[in-house]
């Protein structure tokens, strides 16, 4: 095993067991799966293979807490426990980031910005849970009619190995101010900072039953949750293949279903706009977390007119990369894992006939771990694999268009639309071009790659459907009631 004392100082929780009804378990199953470090390729710990039965366990547990003491609970009691979640996260930042970096081979100070943002859902949420409300309806006379904002019942989160703590935030934490009791399924290659957050909100003093930590594979455990018919609710961040399953489970039981797929995301690049400025976000946006984010900016679209500066602008900034082992914070880490890394090699191998721009090269140092080079081509046709699939590795594709037209189409034409990032100093051009794109979110001279608690955020076609972060995703955790009183 890799790092066993380093991580056992830094874990406080058995990793090995699951939470269930506010107590940490065995699962049933007495089977355990093993858990890699990507920076080293060994094994760090091992996690629980939890079976139907923990699954069962999970959803009655969380049915019982809606009957019981957290369903009880009153908004601002709601609102208060959260916030003191948050301040016990808060006070784990350091703690967070380094088993992050350890679990998920995310860079230090990547990790960290996660535990920050975590922190920051609770206290924005924490705030939330008592100002949200239903509305009185002018009707007939002699009615008053009235609705309430009620939450569905039991939400299933099941979540990817990307951002742990950030969909914890928006996803979770979202769901509880909302008082929807949780059960929640993290990537089989990357639990450790969802068991941590089972166990703050344990030491919190959360009514036992809300929130339900299983672990195992996703084939196995995730599909097990999705298909129970005890689930009210279906939070699901992944790939457009296993959202698709979901969404087919979630159909059978007439579940509701908030799907966060991946993206295709451009920037796009006028001659008018300020380059020195978007030249970091260009680069920065599409290499956070090596590339595995689902609004990295993959596609980076420039007119013709600057095409050449900008290009070589970006060239010179991908020489000053640094790649390596996630807790020495370079600028890359690895990706999460072997597998990872043969499907983004296969897009390298169809790049073979593209013009490269800047590629990384890695040496004997990251022979164990699951790394990747970071590589930048040009002069992209937009129909080209490297231009329309997604790739979820640290590769961008430069793009060249002569007008705002052009863009238009060439932005809009892939099957996603989850993030756009436009830059240009023509303000009408501004608010033409934030109209006509597809996306749930457009940045206008900047990018912030999922960035901003407050904001909602989520896609339109194969990115998805339904909002997370902001208020806005209140309104996904919850359901409306009409109440029409004839009181003549
Ligand atoms: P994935 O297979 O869609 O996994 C996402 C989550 O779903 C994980 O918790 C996974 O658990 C679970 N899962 C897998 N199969 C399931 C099933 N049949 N029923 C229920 N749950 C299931 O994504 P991935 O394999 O981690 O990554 C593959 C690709 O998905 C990436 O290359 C990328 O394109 C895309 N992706 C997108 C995002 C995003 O934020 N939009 C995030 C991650 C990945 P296990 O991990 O334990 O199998
Ligand atoms: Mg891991």
């Amino acid at each position: 095993m890799d790092n066993l004392d380093n991580l056992e100082k830094l874990i406080w929780f058995d990793p090995q067991k699951c939470f269930i009804d506010g107590v940490w378990q065995d699962p049933n199953s007495n089977n355990y799966l093993p858990l890699l470090n990507p920076s080293s390729g060994k094994e760090i710990c091992r996690i629980a293979r939890c079976s139907d039965q923990d699954v069962n366990l999970a959803v009655s547990a969380a049915r019982h807490s809606l009957d019981g003491e957290w369903g009880q609970f009153t908004a601002l009691e709601r609102g208060r426990i959260l916030q003191k979640i948050g301040s016990l996260v808060k006070d784990k930042i350091d703690l967070l980031s380094k088993i992050e970096s350890i679990d998920v081979g995310k860079p230090l100070s990547q990790s960290k910005a996660d535990a920050i943002a975590l922190a920051r859902y609770l206290e924005f949420y924490s705030g939330a849970a008592d100002k949200i409300h239903g509305e009185t309806i002018p009707y007939q006379n002699g009615y008053t009619v009235y609705t309430l904002k009620e939450p569905h019942g039991v939400t299933a989160h099941i979540i990817p190995w990307n951002y742990p703590m950030q969909i914890i935030g928006r996803s979770v934490v979202g769901a509880l101010t909302m008082g929807n009791a949780v059960v929640l399924k993290p990537s089989e290659d990357a639990c450790l900072t969802a068991l941590a957050f089972a166990d703050i909100c344990r030491e919190a003093n959360l009514p036992k039953g809300a929130l339900n930590v299983i672990t195992g594979y996703g084939s196995e455990t995730g599909e097990i949750l999705s298909k129970h018919s005890g689930i009210n609710h279906i939070s699901f961040t992944g790939s457009v293949q296993v959202g698709t399953k979901i969404q087919k489970n979630a159909a059978e039981n007439i579940v509701p279903v908030t799907l966060e797929l991946g993206g295709k995301s451009p920037q796009i690049v006028f001659s008018d706009a300020n380059i020195s400025q978007a030249i970091p976000f260009l680069m920065k946006a599409g290499l956070q977390n090596a590339g595995q984010t689902c609004s990295a900016s993959s596609r980076i679209l420039i007119q013709k007119s600057i095409y050449t500066k900008v290009e070589k602008a970006l060239a010179a900034q991908y020489k000053n990369l640094t790649i390596g082992p996630a807790i020495q914070d370079f600028d890359l880490g690895p990706l999460i894992s072997k597998k990872q890394v043969s499907m983004v090699q296969k897009y390298l191998n169809l790049g073979l006939d593209l013009k490269k721009i800047a590629e990384l090269k890695l040496n004997d140092k990251h022979e164990n771990g699951s790394f990747i080079s970071p590589t930048l081509f040009g002069m992209v046709d937009p129909s080209h694999a490297l231009a329309q699939e997604e790739i979820f590795g640290p590769i961008q594709v430069l793009i060249p268009f002569d007008d705002e037209e052009e863009a238009i189409k060439i932005a809009n034409g892939t099957k996603f639309g989850l993030v756009a990032g436009i830059w240009t100093n023509d303000g009408s051009r501004q608010l033409r071009m934030a109209k006509k794109i597809k996306a749930g979110q457009v940045f206008i001279n900047n990018y912030g790659a999922g960035g901003g608690v407050e904001l909602p955020f989520g896609g339109t076609g194969h990115s998805g459907y339904g909002r997370e972060k902001g208020f806005e995703a209140l309104n996904s955790f919850s359901t409306i009631k009409t109440i029409a009183i004839n009181h003549g």
